[in-house]
């Protein structure tokens, strides 16, 4: 793992960096470390284990909580690769409410889907396609910017950002 999760003073997710920038802060006494890799870095000075999570020791102010970007990955992600219509295996990106009936291409209506609820639904609303919302589609939590920023969530990392999201909700 090459990449460490960084968190404000308040224990919130900021980000995702990379170690080496994980390193410099802990060194310049800007960030402890909260969890290391059980992995070593040896410099020509020092040896320290590879931050894993650090938390900043100053407060960066997030003056809002910016929307994660939307696009087709970042769906998947939110909704696990899995229609939220039927759960099987997503292909493609519905608009809940169809996009020809004014629907908005949002976080809140668009959802992961197979093939097949997809084809059934098309300018329908769902209930007229007879199917049912698994539950209802909202902007993503720290959880899933993560995921799209980094391609996973290291284990080590979900106590932290699941902290974060109650926090944060
Ligand atoms: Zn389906």
């Amino acid at each position: 793992m090459s990449k460490a999760l960084v968190l404000n003073a308040t224990y919130e997710p900021l980000c995702v960096v990379p170690v080496r920038r994980a390193v410099v802060l802990v060194l310049k006494a800007k960030a402890e470390v909260l969890h290391a890799a059980d992995r070593e870095l040896h410099s020509e000075h020092t040896t320290m284990a590879v931050p894993s999570v650090i938390r900043l020791t100053y407060f960066v102010k997030v003056p809002f909580r910016a929307r994660a970007a939307l696009n087709r990955r970042a769906v998947f992600a939110r909704d696990g690769n899995r229609c939220q219509y039927c759960g099987a295996a997503a292909e493609n990106i519905d608009h809940v409410i169809p996009r020809s009936r004014g629907g908005l291409h949002i976080w809140e209506n668009v959802v992961a889907a197979c093939r097949p609820c997809n084809t059934r639904k098309e300018d329908h609303s769902v209930h007229e396609a007879g199917l049912v919302l698994r539950r209802r589609p909202s902007a993503p939590k720290e959880l899933t910017w993560v995921i799209v920023a980094v391609g996973s969530v290291h284990p080590q990392w979900e106590p932290y950002l699941q902290a974060g999201a109650a926090l944060s909700a």
